[in-house]
């Protein structure tokens, strides 16, 4: 098999070594004769797969006892509207920081169900930077405040957890949720799609404080609602099961390879290669990102002369350098480094830049 480095936005690359294992487990998972894809969801096998991922989860991220760890649908963005109906009343007010795309979405959908705050926004500069916490507007009995930590097509992260001064912090993890330690207890919500640095798409995770369930407002859909999970330890029906295995492997990869920890000096290592290509090319290439909010996972980058963007992303692939382009709104090129893209991914990629900059520039 040719090796390739993948530097999709998501669903992204996974650890070779987790695809690997899910390959020779594939028709006989330990030894039951089945597959994971054909065991019931009540049965003990499936129950033991369920209950080590929740458990590896646990330990990766020191999540608190009162926090309920749930495997959902419906991706991310079924929490955009989740969120409200169950956090907030018609007539609450809900304060979001804007800093792009994932943030405009969830706002967008929030407003459906109450009343909304931005409590300041990145728009004015194209959304390259998180505003200045002090510079906040907030709303003092927010039913809660709302910020994505990682705008995956921005390329923008926030570098520290903002105050909830009293009001639950709720924030979607999705591009860079396991990336670096956290303390989960400074929020009240977590959330994520696991195709970016979890597992494979069709599960979604939520972190939930126990004292947030039970919120909801009454005309709430069974299935959008927390507490049905939480009562039902993510089995009320039947759950994303494959998925769940796959991205217990990769918790397990994780344990294995040191925790968030070590991961955060590999992911900052990795973002350092392409973050320092970029800015020795002497302009040939651009990052548009504020310097403090340069994301480690998603670095999106533009050429100086867009004309050569085609020509850029033919020579990348032919070096099996894939996925590169970047999205339809910004344009320009992106890299993903997710857990699973190794140092060697990045300074292939940082060789191709320069290799590139030189012939052309
Ligand atoms: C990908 C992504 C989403 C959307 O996730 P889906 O699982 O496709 O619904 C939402 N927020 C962020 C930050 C993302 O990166």
């Amino acid at each position: 098999m040719t090796q390739v480095f993948n530097f999709s936005a998501g669903p992204a690359v996974l650890p070779s070594e987790v695809l690997r294992q899910v390959q020779a487990e594939l028709l006989d998972w330990h030894g039951s004769g089945m597959s994971v894809m054909e065991m019931s969801h009540r049965g003990i096998e499936f129950g033991q797969i369920l209950s080590e991922a929740e458990a590896d989860l646990r330990a990766l991220m020191a999540i608190p006892d009162n926090y309920k760890v749930l495997f959902l649908q419906g991706g991310a963005m079924l929490q955009f509207s989740m969120l409200p109906l169950n956090f907030a009343q018609t007539d609450s007010t809900i304060d979001f920081v804007h800093t792009g795309h994932w943030s405009k979405g969830a706002i967008a959908e929030a407003k459906r169900y109450a009343k909304v705050n931005i409590v300041a926004s990145s728009e004015d500069k194209n959304f390259s930077y998180v505003p200045e916490e002090s510079t906040w507007q907030r709303t003092p009995d927010a039913a809660y405040l709302h910020y994505c930590s990682n705008e995956t097509i921005g390329g923008v992260e926030f570098n520290h957890i903002p105050q909830s001064d009293g009001v639950p912090l709720i924030c979607d993890m999705s591009s860079n949720i396991l990336s670096r330690p956290i303390d989960v207890s400074q929020f009240a919500v977590i959330y994520a799609g696991a195709q970016k640095n979890i597992g494979p798409s069709g599960v979604a995770l939520s972190i939930v404080r126990e004292d947030m369930l039970g919120k909801a407002r009454s005309d709430i859909p069974t299935l959008m609602n927390y507490k049905t999970f939480a009562d039902n330890g993510s089995m009320y029906n039947t759950p994303p099961t494959f998925g769940i295995y796959v991205a217990g492997l990769v918790f397990k990869w994780l344990l294995k390879n040191g925790g968030l920890a070590v991961m955060e000096q590999k992911n900052i290592a990795k973002a350092n290669v392409l973050y320092s290509a970029i800015d020795a090319s002497n302009g040939f290439y651009h990052c548009p990102v504020a310097l403090a909010n340069r994301s480690r996972m998603n670095i999106p980058f533009t050429l100086a002369d867009s004309n050569l963007d085609k020509e850029f992303l033919a020579g990348a692939e032919a070096r099996h350098l894939l996925q590169l382009k970047g999205h339809r709104s910004v344009g320009g090129m992106r890299a993903s480094i997710y857990n699973a893209m190794p140092l060697e991914g990045c300074q292939a990629l940082a060789a191709y830049m320069n290799e590139f900059a030189k012939t052309k520039g």
